[in-house]
């Protein structure tokens, strides 16, 4: 929450009954009601961020403010048949593949799919009374994913582009710059780590979930070191032959079920894409799916 003019509100959280009281009740405490926010500026188009933002919308005629290249997901309007025929070329049978689907619809209900908003790019500056909010692109978790930079206060809204606890998990999308295609979560995700590097700098990062960063330069080794177990392990398992998506899951997250299994997927799936990009991995497209191979070391 930005409490200076005009009232602009960062991420809405889901639509639940609980997200709306503690947000009413959060603004009370300044007093204030869900009727003064002017803005709602949201990090990407995940249920859990931008849920509640059209119905505070409708509360307080406030303006909302996206990613354009979340367009399809703050519409809800994520691609099953997608989804359907990369699951099954990575080797899941149609009972998982179901069942994934399932799940994925399943929390469509902690979200209002937004109707009118600002779409931003990145390189935007919204000006405040004598303030500012300027606008990064940062994709990875999502397509669209923006991170919000106040200078004048030093403080960066990062969504969940940068978390302190959790290792930020992109979950897969269709690429909204090349339809058909699954979006390259983890090779775009290090480009925006990469950038960070140069506007982070001293800035405290307010996270999508839970404590602040207040180190970047400090925690980026530690994302760097966890993503390079990821990887170690996934060359690990290649090491032992060509593999499925699949097949990667079931070694390296053998007890995940349902919406679990959409995670594992999109984890493994996003890294491979990346070690191909980085041409670690080979993908060897077979008739009914794929495997990836792994690359001699140069
Ligand atoms: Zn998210």
């Amino acid at each position: 929450m930005i409490l200076r003019d005009p009232i602009t509100l960062v991420d809405s959280g889901p639509l639940t009954r609980e997200a709306w009281e503690v947000l009413g009740a959060g603004l009370k405490g300044f007093g204030l009601a869900i009727s003064d926010v002017k803005r709602v500026l949201l990090t990407h188009g995940h249920h859990d961020h931008y849920g509640l933002a059209e119905k505070v919308a409708d509360a307080s005629g406030a303006m909302l403010f996206g990613g354009r290249l979340d367009r399809k997901n703050f519409r809800q309007e994520r691609s099953r048949k997608l989804l359907l025929h990369d699951m099954s070329r990575s080797g899941f049978g149609l009972v998982s593949r179901l069942a994934v689907v399932a799940a994925v619809a399943g929390v469509d209900h902690f979200a209002k799919p937004l109707e009118n908003w600002d779409e931003l790019s990145g390189g935007e500056t919204l000006e405040g009374d004598d303030w500012s909010v300027v606008v990064r692109s940062t994709p990875g978790h999502t397509p669209g994913s923006l991170t919000f930079e106040i200078p004048e206060a030093g403080v960066l809204f990062t969504g969940d582009t940068v978390l302190k606890e959790i290792t930020p998990n992109a979950v897969v999308d269709e690429d909204p710059e090349e339809p058909g295609h699954p979006f390259r979560s983890v090779t775009r995700y290090f480009e925006t780590l990469d950038a960070l590097d140069l506007s982070a700098g001293n800035a405290t990062l307010l996270t999508g979930h839970g404590a602040p960063v207040l180190d970047w330069v400090a925690h980026r080794k530690t994302l760097d070191r966890r993503y390079g177990l990821r990887i170690g392990q996934i060359e690990r398992e290649l090491a032992k032959g060509p593999a499925t998506v699949r097949d990667l899951v079931a070694a390296i997250f053998p007890r995940v079920k349902t919406l679990n299994v959409f995670l594992a997927y999109s984890e493994i799936l996003g890294f491979l894409m990346y070690l191909v990009d980085a041409e670690r991995v080979e993908k060897l497209v077979e008739r009914t799916r794929d495997r990836y191979r792994l690359l001699p070391a140069a």
